[in-house]
């Protein structure tokens, strides 16, 4: 469970985030929406202290994420929007098994973890194969295979369909509700609701920084244009 508790993050003088509080169960799948410099990407950082919060705070079950760094990062996994600032080997595997060997696991448990994660978004098999010569939507499962790799119980994902094609963006999506299905916490920013909010339980609206809307998308979906959101 992820708690975010009265969350204020700064720039200068600007409130990115104003004041959030906001609690995602395990398991559920939840759409973080609202326009271009809304504070979607500031407010999901705090997720697993990537950000240090101004004021407030954010518990990643039950721990502060400040004092545990380690362990919220192990429980909630980030894609970001350019899915190439994930990538820190050049092929496939080796970026794959990254996380797990930073966990410290031992040599079979690491392979295990790489070969369930590419399987679930089917790069299996494709483990030697370099990053920087897969399409956008290649490279975008690869991203998610190895936030898939540390074994997280949520994993956000910041703009995950920017820039692919409708067929990758098809299977982007199909991948997250699989894993939605088998009880992984899917977060999904995006300033875009198409597709997306369809297999969401529950939308949460930013707007300058705070919650305008929460809900599941039949109780939000007639406020959204309000709020800059195009409804799906
Ligand atoms: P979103 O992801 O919804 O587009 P952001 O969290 O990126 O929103 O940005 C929220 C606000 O904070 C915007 O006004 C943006 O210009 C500002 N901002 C974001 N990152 C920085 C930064 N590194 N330095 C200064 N201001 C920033
Ligand atoms: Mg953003």
């Amino acid at each position: 469970m992820i708690e975010v508790r009265n969350l204020v993050h700064r720039y200068g003088d600007a409130r990115a985030v104003d004041g959030v509080s906001l609690t995602l169960a395990d398991g559920e799948f939840v759409v973080v929406a609202g326009p271009n410099g809304s504070g979607k990407t500031t407010l999901v950082r705090h997720f697993n202290g990537l950000s240090t919060p101004d004021e407030g705070s954010v518990l990643v079950d039950g721990h502060d994420v400040t004092d545990h760094p380690v362990t919220a990062r192990s429980s909630v996994a980030m894609v970001f929007q350019d899915p190439r600032e994930c990538f820190v080997a050049a092929t496939v595997g080796a970026d794959v098994a990254f996380g797990p060997a930073n966990l410290g696991l031992t040599h079979d448990a690491i392979e295990e973890r790489r070969e369930r994660a590419l399987r679930a978004v089917r790069m299996d098999g494709r483990e030697d194969e370099r990053i920087d010569e897969l399409s956008g939507g290649e490279q975008a499962r690869v991203a998610i295979a190895g936030a898939l790799a540390m074994d997280p119980t949520h994993l956000v994902l910041d703009e995950p369909f920017a820039g692919l094609d409708w067929p990758a963006r098809e299977a982007v999506l199909d991948h997250l509700q699989a894993l939605h299905e088998r009880g992984t916490g899917v977060v999904v920013v995006t300033h875009d609701l198409r597709d997306v909010a369809a297999s969401a339980d529950r939308i949460v609206v930013l707007s300058d920084g705070r919650i305008a809307l929460d809900g599941p998308l039949d109780a939000v979906e007639d406020r959204l244009a309000e709020f800059g959101v195009r409804p799906p």
